[in-house]
C-alpha cells in the first residue's frame, strides 16, 4: 500500500515537471501580445515632416473614446493537411508566417488560437471589393480537411454554431462570409468545390441566387458584375474560377456558359 502510494506521488511529480504542451507557443504569444500593448502604449506624437523637411508641430493627447478592433468579414478555408495536430504545430511554430483564428476538426471540435481582436495571418496577399488587406479586417477560420474530401456534417455543424456566434457579437452581413480563393484568386483554391456554400448561405453566412428566373441580358459585362460582388478581376480566368469554386460547383473551367452567366447575373443584383 505504501509502495503505491508511493509511485502515485512519484508520478504525480514527474507530471507537474513535463512541460504543457504548447507552453513554448503560450509563452511566444504572450510575449507578442506584450509588445502589441507596449506599442500602442507608447502615447507617441507622430512625426510629420512638410515638402522641405521642417517638422510639423505635432503632440499626443489621449482620448478616453475607444475600444478594440471590430472584424467586418470571415474567411474560410480548408487546412490542406491531414489532421488537427499537423494545423495547430504549423500555426505554432513562429517560420511558418501563418496562423488564423479558429480551427474546426473534422469531428466538430473547435480550437482557438488568436483573439479576435487581433490580427491573424490567414489571408496574404488579399483583396475583396476595395479592401486590399483582409487580415486587418477579419476573422479566419480553418476547417481541418485535406482539399479533396468532403466536409463532415460535425464539422459543419459546429462551423454554423461558430459562425453565428461571430455574427452576432460583431454584426457581420452576410455577404461577409467569404472563403480564402474568393479574396486571393490566383493563388488559393480553399475551400474546395465540396464546400457546402449553400446550406452556409441558408443559415445567413454568405449569399446564393435563386434559382435563375432572370435570363442576363445580350450585353451582360462578367467582368463588371463579378467585380461588384468583390472579386479582383485583374486576372478574369483566375476570378471565374473562384466565382465557380464557390456558387457554381460543377466544374472549375475559367469560361462562363449559360448557366454560370445565368447564376452570376441573378447573383448581381443581391450585391
Ligand atoms: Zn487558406
Amino acid at each position: 500500500m505504501l509502495l503505491r502510494s508511493l509511485f502515485l506521488v512519484v508520478i504525480a511529480f514527474l507530471a507537474s515537471c513535463s512541460p504543457k504542451p504548447y507552453d513554448k507557443a503560450r509563452k511566444i504569444q504572450e510575449e507578442k501580445v506584450k509588445e502589441v500593448i507596449t506599442k500602442i502604449d507608447m502615447h507617441q506624437a507622430p512625426e510629420l515632416f512638410d515638402t522641405s523637411g521642417t517638422a510639423l508641430k505635432t503632440s499626443f493627447i489621449p482620448t478616453v473614446n475607444f475600444g478594440s478592433r471590430k472584424p467586418d468579414f470571415v474567411i474560410i478555408h480548408h487546412t490542406a493537411q491531414d489532421s488537427i495536430q499537423q494545423t495547430i504545430k504549423t500555426f505554432t511554430l513562429e517560420h511558418t508566417q501563418a496562423s488564423a483564428h479558429y480551427i474546426v476538426g473534422r469531428n466538430g471540435e473547435v480550437v482557438q488560437m488568436l483573439s479576435d481582436d487581433l490580427r491573424a495571418w490567414h489571408a496574404g496577399a488579399s483583396k475583396w471589393g476595395n479592401n486590399y488587406d483582409m487580415n486587418s479586417c477579419s476573422i479566419g477560420i480553418e476547417l481541418d480537411n485535406n482539399g479533396v474530401e468532403p466536409f463532415s456534417e460535425s464539422q459543419i455543424n459546429s462551423l454554423l454554431i461558430l459562425l453565428q456566434k461571430l455574427k452576432t457579437t460583431y454584426n457581420i452581413p452576410n455577404a461577409n462570409f467569404i472563403g480564402h480563393g474568393d479574396v486571393a484568386p490566383k493563388r488559393k483554391v480553399d475551400p474546395s468545390i465540396l464546400f457546402p456554400w449553400k446550406k452556409l448561405a441558408d443559415a445567413g453566412f454568405g449569399l446564393w441566387y435563386n434559382v435563375p428566373n432572370l435570363m442576363p441580358p445580350a450585353n451582360f459585362d462578367i467582368e463588371n458584375a463579378l467585380r461588384r460582388i468583390g472579386y479582383d478581376t485583374r486576372d478574369l480566368p483566375a476570378a471565374i474560377v473562384a466565382f465557380k469554386r464557390h456558387f457554381v460547383q460543377l466544374d472549375l473551367n475559367p469560361v462562363m456558359n449559360d448557366w454560370d452567366k445565368c447564376v452570376l447575373y441573378n447573383l448581381y443584383w443581391k450585391y
